[in-house]
Order: C-alpha cells, then sequence, then structure tokens
C-alpha cells in the first residue's frame, strides 16, 4: 500500500517530470496532478473536473482531457477501457507492479510479485518469440462493492 507520503512524492515527481518535457505548471494542473496521484481509484474524466472544481472553481473540462493527455504521454497515468465505453484513468503502475482494479467503483490496488516466468518461457519456446515485456490487470469487485 501507499502511505501519504509516497504519494506527495509522487505529484512532485509528475510536476517535475511535467515541468522537464516543457509544461508550464500552472495553478488548474497542480490541482489535477495532486488529485490524480493520490486517487485511491480510476476516475472518469468528469469525476476528475468535479473534484477538481471545489479547489478550483474556474477549472474547465478541456483543461481535464488535456492533462489527461500530457500525462499519459509521459506514462504517468493510463487509461483503461471500461465496458460501457468510457475511460477511466488512473496513475500507471511503476516498475514491475500490475493494478487490480474494481469494475464498479474503480478502486485501484497495485501489487508486485507475479511470477509468469515459468509461462513466458513456455510461449516464447513453443511461438518462437523473444518475450520483452507482459501486460498484465486483474478487474473485480473490492469488498465494499460485492454487498
Ligand atoms: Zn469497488
Ligand atoms: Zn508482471
Amino acid at each position: 500500500m501507499i502511505d501519504q507520503h509516497t504519494q506527495t512524492n509522487l505529484s512532485d515527481e509528475w510536476l517535475a517530470a511535467l515541468q522537464a518535457s516543457g509544461y508550464r505548471l500552472t495553478a488548474p494542473l497542480r490541482v489535477l496532478v495532486v488529485l490524480l496521484a493520490n486517487s485511491p481509484r480510476a476516475l472518469e474524466p468528469v469525476e476528475l473536473y468535479d473534484l477538481a472544481r471545489r479547489e478550483y472553481p474556474r477549472m474547465g473540462l478541456v483543461t481535464v482531457y488535456r492533462t489527461l493527455d500530457k500525462l499519459q504521454e509521459l506514462a504517468l497515468v493510463q487509461r483503461v477501457h471500461r465496458v460501457n465505453g468510457c475511460h477511466i484513468y488512473l496513475r500507471a503502475a511503476q516498475g514491475h507492479e500490475h493494478v487490480l482494479l474494481c469494475s464498479r467503483c474503480g478502486r485501484a490496488v497495485y501489487f508486485n510479485g507475479d511470477d509468469l516466468s515459468r509461462l513466458s518461457a513456455d510461449l516464447a519456446q513453443h511461438t518462437g518469440f523473444t518475450i520483452q515485456e507482459h501486460w498484465l490487470q486483474f478487474l473485480g469487485l473490492c469488498g465494499d462493492c460485492q454487498s
């Protein structure tokens, strides 16, 4: 799990990465970055917009979409397609981290420790591929959403 200290550092890291890529760190950008980096769940753009307006009333929905695009380009945020066709956004997994996502409320749990080396080796042998990486994501219902 992520403690508050780590989360604070994470939004600072994102802001530094945005600045290094030439983006101006405007007030609305800062608000969006702090909200996303600290969110325990994946958010729809409109949800993020509603949260952000509480802290920055003049927030525009276009700014929200643009910021999500920038963060996705920098691989800080990942987009997940939902069955209903809309997209939700959550912080990207870092290093060898994977995500377990609640398909109802969007709660995201990050974990390490899958061992896919056997499967990977078998696949490589049967297909002749050289496997470079894998993408793994679990979907389910969190404890709160099961009742
Ligand atoms: Zn849930
Ligand atoms: Zn893995």
